[in-house]
């Protein structure tokens, strides 16, 4: 395994990391597998969410006895301080351990961003819990641009988790700048949420950039966890065949995929139109019907309340056909 340092964290992390959403899809005994063969082959750093339903818990009972081999990181959406002081308190009694090394802030809102750093805000909550020793470090997570630029400039920000692979390359130059405040980058969605079916490429494309310290792809089997080592530690150049592959995903998905960049907001019906077509995907590709159906039955404004004006889609820089989208993701969740 190839080790390296997650920015300004210090710690010593396995660059191929392992995501936790799939977790909710199997039990806690295959949790215990899926830990025992990360230890046998130096993974040592597991992703996860308060979010994620059961992953933490499961999480917490297959780490019986193995929590030193392991840098935990977990996230919140919370916004005040209040409910982020819960939610900590929640993932460490879930992870059955006393310390959680990274805590990040989950993907807000442009809006509750604001609440979060202002007075009474959840990163009061983090900071507290920080100096208290009950968490190490403080991450942040997002799937926009503007936020990411915010993130990059708040110096509690130790960690900035975001989109990046083969088809979502828009945050590129926001990751040099990672790398340049000494800020660990750690890839979400290295195969655009099941998009791209190829793993071992998807894997090798994101392991070749350097601004990239950890992938942490969803993982729920060994075989899994086998096939993306092996991607991940091959450091050779990508091939000209490899090239080629790549040019062919990035045509076939062109016409049909969302890249979460958001250039189409704001909506004339206020829906969170790449937040959507995300849950589709969780639905289509993951299989996690359930979990995905519940978010959308949560989201404030439905697919259905599109009036299409048609003002979102001249802004989409791939040509979506977003009207057409929405009515798909419509039939999907609302029937
Ligand atoms: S066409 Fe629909 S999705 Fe696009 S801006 Fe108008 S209401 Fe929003
Ligand atoms: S629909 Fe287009 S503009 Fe909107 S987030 Fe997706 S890719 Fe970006």
């Amino acid at each position: 395994m190839q080790y390296v340092t997650l920015g300004k964290t210090g710690l010593n992390v396995s660059r191929l990391g392992f995501g936790g959403i799939p977790i909710q899809k199997t039990d806690a005994a295959t949790t215990r597998t899926l830990i025992e063969s990360m230890v046998e082959k130096g993974i040592n750093y597991i992703d996860t969410a308060r979010g994620y339903t059961v992953s933490e818990s499961f999480l917490g009972e297959a780490l019986e006895g193995y929590r030193d081999k392991f840098v935990l990181a977990t996230k919140s959406m919370a916004v005040t301080k209040e409910a982020m002081a819960a939610d900590i308190e929640t993932s460490l009694h879930n992870f059955r351990t006393d310390y959680i090394d990274l805590y990040q802030i989950h993907n807000p809102s442009a809006e509750n961003f604001e609440k979060i750093i202002a007075p009474g805000g959840a990163l009061e909550a983090l900071l507290e819990a920080k100096a208290a020793g009950k968490i190490g470090h403080i991450g942040f997570t997002t799937h926009t641009t503007p936020l990411f630029e915010k993130a990059l400039a708040c110096d509690w920000v130790e960690t900035i988790m975001f989109p990046y692979n083969l088809v979502e390359t828009q945050g590129e130059d926001l990751m040099r700048q990672c790398t340049e405040k000494n800020i660990g980058f750690i890839v979400m969605k290295p195969l655009a949420g099941g998009a791209i079916d190829d793993p071992t490429l998807a894997l090798r494309f994101i392991c070749a950039n350097p601004d990239v310290t950890v992938v942490i792809p969803g993982m729920y089997d060994v075989k899994e966890i086998e096939m993306n080592m092996a991607a991940a530690l091959d450091n050779s150049p990508l091939t000209d065949d490899e090239l080629a592959k790549i040019e062919v995903i990035r045509k076939n998905l062109g016409s049909n995929f969302c890249r979460r960049c958001n250039y189409c907001q704001p909506c004339s019906a206020g829906i969170g139109i790449s937040a959507l077509f995300i849950l589709e995907g969780y639905y289509d590709r993951y299989g996690l019907q359930d979990w995905a159906q519940a978010r959308y039955d949560a989201a404030p404004v439905k697919a259905s309340a599109c009036i299409d004006c048609g003002v979102c889609e001249p802004r989409c820089p791939y040509n979506l056909p977003i009207r057409d989208m929405l009515k798909r993701v419509a039939g999907k969740f609302e029937n």
